[in-house]
This record gives C-alpha cells, structure tokens and sequence, in this order.
C-alpha cells in the first residue's frame, strides 16, 4: 500500500469537481464572486477546449495566497469543520483551483491594487513561472488545453455546441443570481450575453431570457415560516416543454433540488397542461445552518433541514402570485394596481387588467341581445374597439378554434391550435359571470335589474337584524332590498345577468353568507363570496344542453378573462391535450 501523491489525488479531486468546460467556468465564476467582484468576463474558444478565461474586478490575491490557493484544501473562506454550518460563500472546499490545474495549463494573474500583479503559470499540475506583471486589481485565470493529458476525459466530452451551451447556461445562472454583478461572456470572441450589473433583477432576467418573456413574469417576495422567497413567476399558459426556465437558487446558489421541483409541481397543478413546465426563477433566502451544501463536490444538490416549510414556501409563494396576478381578480380597488407588482400581471407590454385612465372594466362590458345567450343567461361582449387584443391575453386559446361538440351536457369538447382542450361548461361560465361582476363592481354601482312590481321575502328574526347592516353587500350583488315591517324585505331589484332565473336561491344563499360572517370576516372577503356565489348560481349547470353558437359565446368570453384555467373556487375549467402529447401517445413521435 502507499500514500498516493498530491498530484493524483488533485486529478482524482478533478473527476468529480471538474467534468467539463462548463464546471471549470462554474468554479471559476463562483471564486470572482467570492471575491467580491461587481465585473466579471468569461471568454471560451473552442468551447473552452483552447481556452477558457475568466476574469473578475475582485479582491485579488497576494503572491502567497496565490501560491496556497493552488494547493489542494486551501481556502479562505472556511477555518474548520464548525464553519460549514454557517457557509456563505459559493466556495469553501478549497479544491477547484488544484484541480483545475492538475488537468489544465492553468494562468493565474491577479492583485490586490492596481500596479503589480502576481503571476503563476501551473501546467498539468507542475509549477511553469512565476513573474510579477503590470496589471489592474482583480484576478484574472486562464485555463488552457484542458484534459489534454487525460485523453479520456477529453473523449466524454459532447459536441463543441452541447459543451458551448453548457457554459452559457452556467454563466446565465449567475447572472440571475447576482444581478449587482456585470457579466460578460464572449463565446468565440462573440458576445454571448452582457448584464447590466445594476441590480435590477428583471434588467438581469432580460439578458438572460429576453425582454418579452420577462414581460409575462410577476415579480414576488414574500416569506413563509422563515424561508424569503423572491424572483419571478411565468402565468400557466406561458410554458415550454423541459424545465428550462425553472431556475431556483438557494442563497443565491443555483441548486437541484427534488423538494423545490415539486412544490413548482404542485403550485402550478391543473392550471398547466401536462408535460409543459411554466417559468419560474426563484432564490430562497434560508439561514446557512438550515441547508447543507456540502452533499456532493459541485455543490449544486442540497439538504435542507426544514423540508416542508422550503416546500409551502415555495409552493405559497407561486399561487399566491397567480392569485394576486390574475387568477383570482380581486374585487373592487385590486383591480386597478395597488403596488409595485400589479403592474405586472403578467404582462408588461399588455395591460390585462384595468389600469387607471382605462375605461372602468363595467365599461368593456355589454349585455349582447343580437347575440346567443346560455340558458337564459347572457354572454357579455367587450364593447366595440375596448382595446380587442390587448384584452385579450389568453387569445391564443381561440386561435383555429373549432367547437367540436358537447359531451355529457357538461363538457365542450373544442379543437385549438395548440391541442384539443376540454372545458367544464359550468365553471368556465361562472369564471365569466365572476368577472362580469367583478368588473361592474369597479366601475361602480352593480347592474341591477329593477322589477316591475316589488316582491316581499321574508326572513326569520335573526337573518333580517344582521341582514339590515349589510344590504349594500347585497346591493354590489345586484340586489335592492328595502326592510319592510319584522323580518320582511321588499325586493325591489335583482342581478340584471338572472334574466329569467328564479332570484331566491341566490338571494336566500347571499344572505347566509353574509349572516354567517356578520362581525367576524372582512367585508372584502364576504362581497368576494357573494359575488362567487351569485356567478356559480347564474352559470349554466352541468348537465344543460347547449348549442354551438353558445359555446363559441362561452369559449369567446373565456379566453377574455383573466384566468381561464381556474375558477373562483379553484377547480380547473379547461384540460388541454396539447397535439404533441397525442401525437406521442399514438407513438406518431
Ligand atoms: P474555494 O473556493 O473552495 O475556497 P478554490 O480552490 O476555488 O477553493 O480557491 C482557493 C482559494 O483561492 C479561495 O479560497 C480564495 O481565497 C482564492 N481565490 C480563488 N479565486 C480567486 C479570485 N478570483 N479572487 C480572489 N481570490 C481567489
Ligand atoms: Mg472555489
């Protein structure tokens, strides 16, 4: 038996720290921002088989540290083993920068002021020169001939385009990570990609992702039980096919993780179509001794120590995004923006809500005589010219649309271009009547439909007492009442979208609700329920026969509204089978 050498063991240490172009940039990006950097460039040539080079504004090294750092478990940032329970570095295991140069001919140059630089040249593990050369604070590393004496590992590498991708993705992490850091990264003298380092995070998710799908993301921040959770969450109908765009950081530290996959699963359940992955960037903000980075060298896996608050943060935090972006319209003052975030929704480039100066939404509005009504019950078109389009953010869905039948009088079963979606009659109408209301409630008094003559109901005592404080909750329902003698009301008017409809068993409803929350709920949340209430009591029900030109209706006025995929309640109203999932079925792909 013998004590391997210090050079066999760093290549060993290479094999795990080092796979690839891509995992040299990694180590080297994270020591430039370990150092402190606010600029860092990377350039690779030939998919950083020729060169690879990284170089930062940071702290810079002296000689000596230079010289250390070279040497296998020397680091800064870490004294002993009592400190990795309190990591806050990207590094800390002091073994990438041996081993890169155990596998490279590896260039150090860096300093601590702007003058003299210190350089070491390390070919394959042995010490080349040493000099001192003019040069900027910072570090500069170049890593050449990578693998070149390993000829091995050279011929796992994939295509110079799979490796070259590999590096972009890497850098792009970090750009999102540390949006006050300027990156650079020039693929064969080309630029790659550029950050502004302004510390504007949607500025660093634009050079990443490109403005336009940026413009969809709602920006979040919010803790839960510990855990802050902050970045950007994409709406359900803005997919793509791999995770790509699901990118979670923890610290700051691009991590995989199955517990976060899972509660971005969970989060985005039956509002996406299967095996079609929203966008999502997130970083969780979690003190360093409730997660263990040190599970495996790249240090990308990671334990956390509360699980299942990391879960419901994560999972809180996207649908209450998708809440308070779209997919539950709030009532009244939300619709117009309260905040910073609201602006959002969803959509920069198009307002999908109200904004003020925007006709009021009871304006866009219209009961359509001329045109199909649903059991009685009104479709409702937007006013003619009231921003068609822009209104309009889930269009798509009616592109090449084509009814094709109802099945079981409860489902309409539609051809789009993207697939062939199923919609649950009931609730895709009671999203439109919710809304409907919603929007009159806005625009100010409801849409009441006076009767000709009044008709008398007749409550018992306690229902009339805690029914006299509240009938303007009534009345943004669509009903005027009037207390006429003990426990009797006069209806005077009801919702004008009731039409024909019996009114009593929404109205008696209403008032069960609103009794029952007397003194204790908000009236924020109480008019919400009413108005879900009255939009489920007025939809068509399952079960009713309708007619083609009322399902376009319907399928028109769906894709109108802000969520299209959830209704008030939270249950799905539209399942998609998007064309390439049947295609695969049918092992047509
Ligand atoms: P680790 O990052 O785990 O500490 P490395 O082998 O990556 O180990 O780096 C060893 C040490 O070299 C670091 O702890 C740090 O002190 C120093 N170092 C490496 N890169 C830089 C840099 N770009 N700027 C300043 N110091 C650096
Ligand atoms: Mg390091």
């Amino acid at each position: 038996m013998a004590l391997l050498d210090p050079h066999t063991i760093n290549q060993i240490a290479a094999g795990e720290v080092v796979e690839r172009p891509a995992s040299v940039v990694k180590e080297l990006v994270e020591n430039s921002l370990d150092a402190g950097a606010t600029r860092v460039e990377v350039a690779i040539r030939a998919a950083g088989r020729d060169l690879i080079s990284v170089s930062d504004n940071g702290s810079g090294m002296s000689p000596e540290d230079a010289r250390m750092a070279l040497q296998r478990h020397a680091t800064s940032k870490i004294r002993g083993a009592q400190d990795l329970l309190r990591v806050t570095s990207l590094g800390f295991r002091g073994e990438a920068l041996p081993a890169i140069a155990s596998v490279s001919k590896l260039t150090l140059t860096t300093a601590t002021e702007d003058g003299e630089a210190y350089r070491l040249v390390v070919a394959y593990g042995k010490v080349q020169s040493e000099e001192s050369v003019p040069a900027r604070k910072g570090t500069v590393i170049q890593v050449e001939g990578l693998f070149e004496n390993l000829p091995a590992r050279l011929k796992f590498l994939k295509s110079d385009a799979t490796e070259t991708t590999q590096v972009v993705e890497t850098v792009s992490r970090y750009v999102l990570a540390f949006p006050h850091v300027s990156f650079r990264l020039a693929v064969e003298a080309q630029s790659a990609i550029q950050s502004p380092g302004t510390n504007d995070h949607a500025a660093a998710l634009a050079a990443i992702w490109g403005a336009e799908i940026v413009s969809a993301l709602a920006e979040v921040d919010s803790t839960v039980s510990g855990v802050r959770v902050t970045g950007f969450v994409g709406p359900p109908h803005v997919n793509r096919h791999a995770r790509t765009h699901q990118l979670v950081f923890v610290n700051r530290r691009p991590v995989r993780s199955k517990t976060l996959t899972a509660a971005i699963d969970t989060a985005y359940r039956d509002l996406t179509p299967e095996r079609r992955y929203p966008i999502v960037m997130l970083n969780l903000d979690i003190a360093p001794s409730d997660v263990d980075v040190n599970v495996s060298p790249t240090k990308s896996e990671v334990k956390f120590n509360r699980e299942g608050a990391v879960f419901d943060a994560v999972r809180l935090t996207i649908k209450s995004a998708l809440q308070e972006h779209g997919m539950m319209p709030a009532i009244g003052g939300a619709l117009a923006p309260s905040g910073s975030m609201s602006t959002s929704l969803f959509s920069r480039g198009a307002a999908l809500v109200s904004l003020p100066g925007d006709a009021p939404p009871s304006d866009l509005f219209r009961p359509a005589d001329e045109t199909p009504t649903l059991g009685g019950v009104p479709a409702f078109t937007p006013v003619d010219g009231a921003g068609e389009g822009n209104r309009m953010p889930f269009r798509e869905l009616l592109d090449d649309l084509r009814i094709l039948g109802q099945v079981q009088n409860t489902f309409i079963v539609v051809s789009t271009r993207r697939g062939l979606a199923l919609v649950d009659q009931h609730v895709a109408h009671e999203r439109v009547l919710y809304e409907y209301l919603c929007g009159l409630k806005a625009g100010g008094p409801a849409d009441v439909q006076r009767l000709l003559s009044p008709e008398t109901v007749q409550f018992d005592k306690r229902v009339a007492v805690a029914l006299a404080e509240h009938l303007d909750l009534l009345r943004e329902a669509g009903f005027d009442l009037e207390a006429f003698g003990t426990g009797a009301y006069l209806v005077r008017g009801v919702p004008a979208g009731l039409k024909g409809r019996g009114y009593e068993a929404l109205l008696n409803d209403i008032v069960d609700q609103i009794v029952e929350s007397d003194g204790k709920a908000k009236v924020e949340s109480v008019r919400e329920r009413v108005l879900t209430t009255a939009s489920c009591r007025m939809a068509v029900k399952a079960g009713d026969r309708l007619e083609i030109p009322e399902m376009e209706r319907l399928i028109e006025d769906l894709a109108r509204t802000e969520n299209p995929y959830m209704c008030p309640h939270g249950r799905p109203i539209t399942l998609t089978l998007s064309w390439e999932e049947l295609m695969r079925r049918f092992k047509r792909l």
